[in-house]
């Protein structure tokens, strides 16, 4: 009997993790589903509410509901490469917690992959729900990292899809410290397609996506996958290298040709202004590569297990 294993990563999802439980358990017995042995993978990841009474109590009641718990928040994908590293199934199905990732939407995955595909993606089709400003920063973000990068990523790409266990071998296998997966698993290959679906509203709780905590994973992202900001920055200097040995040579002739040399403190001050300006933009671009060899280089884990139950362990 082949297995397929549902795994959700929770940060601070209490009441989340019963209803999305109960949801996929009714789903699993349908006729499409009961065919496999199906599992659920909880990914704790370093909640601070209920989150994890809530896990155990569903895993004690369930046996077919396992979970992971980490030492402390470890940010969403690693909580993912956690679920990924452990889970043993011929197919894994990563989902969020909060019910917005539409369970039903199972069955048409796994059809997908009865039919040959490794990798399943799915892609958000947005009407008005989500928040119109975290529709514009996502396509804008999706634009400016195609432009930027080699590896092609979707817009509206989710992390909900399913990995055959040929993939998640070569998962297993990256210890990158700035996991992005939407780069990733583009990356890797194999036989991807991608289904449509409409998100729901979150059902308990709020997002853990601040402002904040999106720029820094699209800042992550494009810099995870690209070298092309630091050539940019190349040739932004060289272009103004240039224009600045034109102006020289052009003040030099005023100098010598022409009696009248100004004092010409705007040129001075609007010149220094704009270059110095321009060389900490780009002493900040080759200092945030910098900085991720600084981290990608102590070669430390990407989450740290605190307790653990699984499927091979009774
Ligand atoms: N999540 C996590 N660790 C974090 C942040 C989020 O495991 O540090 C989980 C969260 O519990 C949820 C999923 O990742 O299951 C997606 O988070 P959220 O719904 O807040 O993101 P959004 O849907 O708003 O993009
Ligand atoms: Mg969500």
């Amino acid at each position: 009997m082949k297995s397929i294993c549902i795994l959700i990563p929770c940060y601070n999802e209490e009441g989340n993790p019963s209803l999305i439980n109960k949801k996929l358990q009714s789903i699993f017995t349908k006729d499409k589903l009961n065919k496999y042995r199906c599992t659920i993978l909880f990914v704790n990841d370093g909640s601070a509410d209920n989150t994890l009474s809530e896990i155990k109590k569903i895993s004690d009641k369930y046996e077919n509901v396992y979970y992971i718990s980490l030492s402390r928040n470890f940010g969403h994908q690693n909580a993912i490469k956690a679920g990924i590293d452990h889970a043993e199934a011929d197919a894994v199905i990563t989902m969020d917690a909060d019910l917005q990732h539409p369970p039903e939407l199972i069955t048409d995955i796994i059809k997908y992959w009865e039919d040959g595909y490794d990798v399943v993606n799915t892609k958000r089709i947005d009407e008005g729900k989500g928040g119109i400003f975290k529709r514009i920063t996502s396509s804008f973000f999706y634009k400016i990292i195609n432009r930027l990068s080699y590896v092609k990523i979707e817009s509206g790409a989710a992390d909900f899809r399913l990995l055959d266990s040929k993939v998640i071998n070569e998962l297993q296998k990256i210890n990158e410290q700035n996991l992005f997966l939407r780069g990733i698993i583009p990356w890797l290959g194999f036989r991807q397609c991608s289904i449509k679906y409409q998100p729901d509203k979150r059902k308990i709780g709020k997002t853990k996506y601040s402002v904040k905590k999106m720029f820094s994973f699209a800042i992550s992202g494009i810099t995870s996958f690209s070298i092309k900001p630091l050539r940019l920055s190349m040739l932004i200097g060289l272009a103004l290298s240039i224009l600045a040995i034109v102006y020289m040579l052009y003040a030099i002739y005023i100098n010598l040709f022409t009696a009248k040399a100004m004092p010409g403190w705007t040129s001075i001050i609007v010149s220094v202004l704009f270059i110095g300006g321009l060389q900490l933009l780009m002493l900040g671009i080759i200092g945030e590569y910098l900085g991720k060899l600084f981290i990608e280089n102590k070669k430390r884990p990407n989450y740290i297990i605190e307790e653990k139950k699984l499927r091979n362990e009774n």
